[in-house]
């Protein structure tokens, strides 16, 4: 890890040569929460070092409101630290200082937030980073603009440092939102909560030296044994789910054993239950079966002395730094295995599966079109809790909670949605409206040439499945989107028999295909129409088609259009 205010003092490092120059930059200008302005960078820039980020990143994440809130441009950025900076800087500026003032705003933001991630994970990165900041320090602001800020911290960055397996970056954020989304319930919950938090906490440490003996007794010496409360944000969402009745919550505090190997894992889980019975259901292998969101980790909860549920999460070292860190501890790894340059880190990133999503949101984002409608899709199919289902072939996919077997056929492919007729669930047919469930191995039955039902829209869950029925019942299917590539040509020629022969020998000399030709009723006085419908919507091949049509001798006018 780089120390940060070493690195600031090198004057000749690129660290240093940053934090000089936004120093000099921000000169004069102060924070509402008060100090200079510089802080705020260096803020930005000690998250990224924490996330175990390359240099190129920390310049970027010191530099970041040099162009947005100096008069420096991003020509100036260039000049002294080099194009690769430059465009780090200037995603996270074009990302804008996000404000929710209106759905089609905030859409679009998102917009050109996928997009930036798509290109370089790191823009992302650093605005993370620096909405920790801004969220850290939002005490200072007006109350309304902290009611926005916070709101769109738990809508959007949160949970997209979730999806991005920064668990640990996504928790805080959560708690550092929720005094200002649910004031009321967030002083109730300090309230309640504290109490119950110290008796845990004195059960707990009671509870210690039996675990530290059964670990010693079979032979394993844990890296770490501690264990931690519950954040405010999670205990507020699970209490939401209990009609607030604290109560019923038992894991408000949980173990975490950290050791240094997978089989090792599992010793510390079978040594537990040696000491505890597992609570019914309550076993979580996530390391045989990771979260979508990548996290690994074994999880059981076990009735304790006196009855008590007691909660265990047992990982390696490498699955911790995952779970803290997410696609960053993956930048970190590859950063070690030792690189090359700029354009191989890329690469060394593209087949994580964080980046398989960010693609497959990209793609998603151009299918709405209406700001309002992408906006409630994002939240809902990729931004709610998550299920993990496999399909027959064994390849695991993910959903939103609640999500049908129709849901998942939409999610696998459009055809398979159109035409599903019924599911089997873990081998046992099921109705199409089935509350799929984490694990459960779904198959999908087709019905060639089966329209879905409007009914379909009352139970699927998903934005993506939605937007499919209601377009097959419409009659826009996919399908016939692909088949609509057509161009159909109409072409006045003079009276001549040899002409038809003419055009189909340059249509297929461009390497085209005639679908249909309709030649005769039609006249022009003492002209011949012949309507060709060709198999291309490529203007370009069009144009140099047309081209060579008018080159034949009997042809008067050619006009055309896309079909
Ligand atoms: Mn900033």
């Amino acid at each position: 890890m780089i120390d940060l205010q070493k690195a600031i003092k090198d004057k000749s490092s690129l660290v240093g040569r940053a934090y000089e120059f936004a120093r000099t930059a921000h000169a004069g200008q102060t924070r509402l929460s008060g100090g200079p302005y510089i802080n705020h960078s260096l803020a930005a820039a000690e998250s990224l070092v924490r996330w175990g980020l390359d240099e190129t990143t920390i310049a970027a994440g010191l530099l970041h409101d040099t162009v947005e809130d100096t008069t420096r441009t991003t020509e100036d950025i260039e000049r002294e630290f080099g194009k690769e900076i430059r465009f780090l800087v200037e995603g996270v500026t074009k990302l804008g200082k996000v404000k929710y003032r209106g759905e089609e705003e905030q859409a679009d933001n998102i917009r050109r937030m996928i997009l930036a991630m798509a290109e370089d994970i790191r823009v992302i990165l650093i605005k993370l980073a620096d909405r920790r900041h801004n969220m850290a320090t939002l005490g200072a602001l007006p109350p309304q603009k902290q009611k926005r800020i916070a709101v769109e911290t738990s809508e959007i960055y949160a949970p997209l440092a979730y999806r991005l397996g920064m668990q640990s970056l996504s928790g805080e954020l959560e708690d550092l939102a929720l005094p200002y989304t649910h004031p009321k319930e967030y002083h109730w919950l300090v309230e309640h909560v504290r109490e119950r938090y110290e008796e845990r906490e004195k059960y707990m440490k009671t509870i210690r030296p039996a675990v530290e003996k059964v670990l010693h007794d079979s032979g394993i010496k844990p890296i770490a044994l501690d264990f931690r409360a519950k954040r405010y944000s999670s205990l507020f969402k699970k209490l939401q789910r209990y009609d607030m009745d604290i109560e019923k919550i038992y894991d408000l505090v949980a173990f975490r054993i950290i050791v240094s190997n997978v089989e090792e894992c599992y010793a510390v889980l079978g040594a537990i239950h040696k000491l505890w019975p597992p609570a019914p259901g309550k076993i979580k292998d996530y390391i045989a079966m990771p979260k979508p969101n990548g996290y690994r980790s074994l999880h059981t909860t076990v009735i304790g002395p006196d009855g008590h549920f007691i909660e265990f999460q047992i990982r390696t070292k490498e699955m911790h730094d995952e779970a803290e860190n997410g696609i960053a501890a993956h930048w970190a790894y590859e950063e070690k295995k030792g690189d090359k340059g700029y354009i191989q880190r890329i690469a060394s990133f593209a087949d994580k599966r964080e980046l398989a999503w960010v693609e497959q949101l990209r793609a998603w984002q151009n299918e709405f079109a209406e700001p309002k409608e992408f906006l409630d899709s994002l939240k809902i199919d990729f931004f709610k809790d998550r299920i993990f289902v496999i399909t027959p072939k064994g390849e695991i996919v993910d959903l939103s909670q609640g999500a049908t077997p129709v849901d998942f056929a939409y999610r696998i492919h459009t055809t398979l949605g159109n035409q599903c007729s019924g599911a089997r669930v873990n081998g046992k047919i099921v109705p199409l409206d089935y509350k799929l469930q984490s694990q459960d191995v779904v198959e999908i039955l087709v019905q060639k040439g089966k329209k879905p039902s409007a009914s379909w829209l009352n139970f699927t869950v998903t934005g993506y499945a939605k937007k499919k029925i209601k377009a097959a019942l419409r009659g826009e299917s996919g399908l016939l989107k692909k088949s609509s590539l057509k161009t159909e040509l109409r072409i006045t020629s003079e009276d001549s028999i040899g002409v038809l022969k003419d055009i189909t020998a340059v249509i297929s000399r461009s390497h085209l295909n005639i679908l249909q030709i309709h030649s005769g009723s039609e006249r022009n006085g003492r002209f011949h129409v012949l309507k060709i419908t060709i198999d291309t919507a490529d203007r370009d091949k069009i144009s140099k088609l047309l081209v060579k049509l008018k080159g034949i001798r009997e042809i008067k006018e050619i006009e055309y259009r896309l079909l």
